[in-house]
């Protein structure tokens, strides 16, 4: 081994798509449904094999996804892709069934403050309205993911120890959640953290089960992908244009930008299946529907390049 190379990195990782989904609930305007699809559609064709694509809840609760139904019905399904899709309770399962979806998301925190504000219950109540959830997703086949948010802060608590991640995410693996997303909701996490956090859910679970889900709120998320990857964590969530905003942060940066993330990756060698050029076209056309440029710093880089051809 090298003095100069980072030691045994994975040499795949895989990249799950959070913009339709949580970039555009952070999103003040509301897109319309027509591009949301093409949006969707421009994604699929990239490579990406997770795409979260809306959420199930109630439609007056977040109207920017208040047409999940839709959506679902007017994207092209293509093999080999997931179409991830929040759902936070039994209604919510109702529905996303009736609308053919196959794999779906279940939400909550590792932090108290942050549940009772975000979804009006305490962890434990979150965890008991879960359970029934996944128990009837798995009993039909269906993939499922679990989210801890706050898993490096809590805009409400502050600090959140990693004892806490560990005991929510371990609850939601003992329920039979496939896959667990850990999230820097606010940003705040440095690359410490990330090593501590990932070694302590890995003396629990599969590092295979695992993924992390950083904000590029304070810079620190493209720093805590190369701490992950060390710790051997091979998924990782991303916003295309870094899609979302920061709900705490109003004008800064949320999501860690697909663009950004595919763009240090590849140039590290290590392979995602995914094409950035394509990411780029996606958040392009969204950026227009939106009105507005997007914050990825790849993506810029790219948009100037091809203005100077
Ligand atoms: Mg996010």
């Amino acid at each position: 081994m090298s003095a100069l190379s980072l030691s045994s990195l994975p040499s795949r990782v895989k990249v799950c798509e959070m913009g339709p989904r949580d970039g555009l609930q952070n999103e003040s305007g509301v897109v319309a449904t027509t591009a949301k699809i093409h949006y969707i559609d421009l994604l699929s064709a990239s490579g990406l094999a997770v795409i979260e694509t809306t959420s199930f809840v109630r439609p007056s609760s977040i109207p920017q996804l208040a047409d999940a139904e839709e959506v679902m019905a007017g994207i092209e399904r293509r093999p080999g892709v997931t179409y991830l899709c929040l759902v936070p309770n039994l209604r919510g399962l109702d529905r996303a069934r009736a609308a053919g979806v196959r794999a779906i998301a279940v939400f909550t925190a590792a932090s108290d403050a942050f549940t009772q504000r975000n979804i009006n219950m305490t962890i434990d109540e979150s965890l008991e309205t879960f359970r029934a959830v996944v128990k009837a997703a798995r009993a039909e086949g269906m993939w499922v993911r679990g989210y801890v948010s706050t898993a490096f802060g809590c805009p409400y608590q502050g600090a959140v120890p990693v004892e806490n991640v560990a005991r929510v995410a371990n609850a939601l693996a003992e329920m039979g959640v496939d896959e667990i997303s850990i999230g820097d909701t606010i940003g705040v996490a440095t690359p410490n953290q990330v090593v501590a956090v990932a070694g302590a859910l890995q003396t629990q679970m599969p590092v295979e089960r695992l993924a992390m889900h950083f904000h590029d709120t304070r810079g620190t998320a493209l720093a805590n992908v190369v701490a992950a990857l060390q710790m051997n964590v091979t998924i990782f969530d991303s916003s295309s244009g870094g899609l979302g905003g920061c709900p705490y942060a109003p004008g800064a940066s949320g999501n860690l930008a697909t663009e950004d993330l595919l763009y240090m990756l590849h140039g590290m060698g290590i392979e995602t299946g995914v094409d950035l050029a394509r990411v780029r076209d996606a958040s392009r056309f969204i950026a227009g529907a939106l009105g507005r440029d997007v914050v990825s710093r790849a993506y810029r880089a790219l948009e100037a390049a091809a203005a100077r051809v």
